[in-house]
């Protein structure tokens, strides 16, 4: 068995490291303060916990799992647990960092974290599935909490999984006495359980209002485009049904089984049957299947990474042929990559901006828990637009007044809210 080098990285670390260096390039950008910058280099908490769990045939097994609480200083811990048997240490710090700018730059009350479980959910039951969330959420205990983190859903899990964190979570000790109250400790939940209404679309429908606001910004139409979207899960699916609304035709579909391509069209809700018996888009009947790295080169106006990170890489960056990145998912342009899209004028509409519609839905039904309250579903959409449109604006204005890329810019909206409080709190004791 071939050993690890001292000098391999992993890609989780490779992915902090990522974060790290967009992160010291906007501080250098905006001259945040020396102390400010050494307190966001690193979270505040890094938990990994391993848990045994029966599985079906009474074997029993192991599980790792993580949270990285990275910031808190605007609020409580938020962000999203993953499925995935990539998840690791690097890997969560990186995004639960990428949450915190989030977070800052939507205006929501809330800090960053990110949480994750190493192992694939397709190749485990239901039954499987229940117990390794009630065990995980048992081992966080009161490292998570309404008013302190609060968890939602991300690659690999869903709204049931929230359900059986919220469950577990109230029948446990570690919620105290005010029990009923405390749904809010998970965001993402189904309709009946106290989700709100919308959140199940809210990354996907946030991602088209961010490509409309950037249309409307460059006086261009938007019906009659096309897109390629990579991932068709809970943000590209959403995404594709949202900009057909906008009169977006989707023509090329990625995820883990393979590409499609159909030049007048893949309907979305087709698609969404088909990827849910057959397990993804290999095998869609009305498209044909092409090569992944011609999926990247795809000859449309907008392409959207939705699935997972680090996809438009240097190698594929020269092959783009899309004039606009939506970036819907954490992640999926490397840093070389994005150097090259830059010199060859592609516009960039960064994650941070792209996907915060997930994680401000996720507000909304927190605080509709906290007042006992219901919105319905036009005032969640209204809400989400004008949160992302103003976002949006406050990036604008910081790009023309840095001449920076839009991704620093929005790293300066969201790390001048933070070294602001910062500044003004101070350290204690
Ligand atoms: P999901 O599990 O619902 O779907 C993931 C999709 O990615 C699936 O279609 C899967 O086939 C595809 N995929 C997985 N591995 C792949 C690979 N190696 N190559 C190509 N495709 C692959 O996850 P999701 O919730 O849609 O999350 C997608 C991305 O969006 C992630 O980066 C996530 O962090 C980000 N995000 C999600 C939310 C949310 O609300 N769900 C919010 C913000 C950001």
């Amino acid at each position: 068995m071939p050993t690890r080098r001292s000098t391999d990285t992993t890609h989780g670390e490779q992915l902090f490291e990522t974060a790290l260096q967009q992160f010291d390039a906007a501080a250098e950008l905006i001259g945040l303060s020396d102390r400010t910058r050494s307190i966001l280099r690193s979270p505040k908490n890094e938990i990994i916990v391993s848990f045994p769990v029966e599985l079906d045939d009474g074997e029993l097994r192991m599980f790792r799992g993580y949270r990285v609480q990275h910031n808190d200083v605007l609020g409580p811990f938020k962000g999203g647990l993953r499925f995935s048997p990539e998840v690791e240490l690097g890997e969560v710090k990186a995004l639960a960092m990428w949450m915190t700018w989030k977070t800052s730059l939507s205006g929501v009350p809330f800090g960053g974290a990110k949480g994750g479980i190493a192992f694939n959910p397709r190749e485990h039951s239901q039954g499987e599935i229940e117990r390794i969330v009630r065990r995980f959420t048992h081992a966080l205990g009161s490292n998570i909490g309404p008013e302190h983190d609060i968890p939602a859903p991300d690659v690999g899990s869903n709204a049931q999984a929230m359900v059986w964190m919220m469950d577990t979570y109230l029948n446990s000790a570690s919620s105290g006495g005010d029990r009923q109250n405390t749904r809010r400790v998970v965001t993402g939940k189904t309709i009946e359980t106290g989700g709100s209404l919308g959140r199940d679309k809210a990354t996907g429908q946030g991602a088209a209002f961010v490509l409309a606001h950037h249309f409307e910004q460059i006086n261009r139409d938007l019906r009659g485009t096309t897109a390629a979207i990579q991932g068709f899960g809970n943000v590209g699916e959403h995404c594709a049904r949202a900009l057909g609304r906008m009169g977006v035709t989707t023509t090329a579909v990625a995820d883990h089984t393979g590409a499609i391509m159909n030049g007048h069209g893949i309907d979305p809700e087709a698609l969404w049957r088909h990827t849910s018996e057959a397990g993804g888009v290999a095998g869609f009947a009305d498209a044909d299947e092409i090569d992944v790295e011609d999926f990247f080169a795809s000859d449309v106006d907008i392409l959207v990474p939705a699935a997972i990170e680090n996809q438009i890489t240097a190698d594929r960056a020269p092959n783009v042929r899309a004039s606009v990145i939506l970036e819907g998912a954490n992640g999926p342009t490397s840093n070389d990559g994005e150097a090259i899209l830059i010199e060859r004028g592609v516009e960039i509409l960064p994650d941070v901006l792209a996907n915060a519609g997930g994680v401000i839905v996720s507000y909304f039904e927190w605080l509709q828990n906290k007042m006992s309250a219901k919105w319905r579903l036009n005032q969640v959409d209204d809400e989400l637009r004008r949160y992302l449109w103003d976002a949006a604006d406050n990036i604008e204005n910081e790009k023309k007044r840095l001449a920076c890329s839009r991704r620093e810019a929005a790293y300066a909206v969201a790390l001048n809210r933070i070294g602001t409080v910062f500044d003004q709190r101070g350290i204690w004791p």
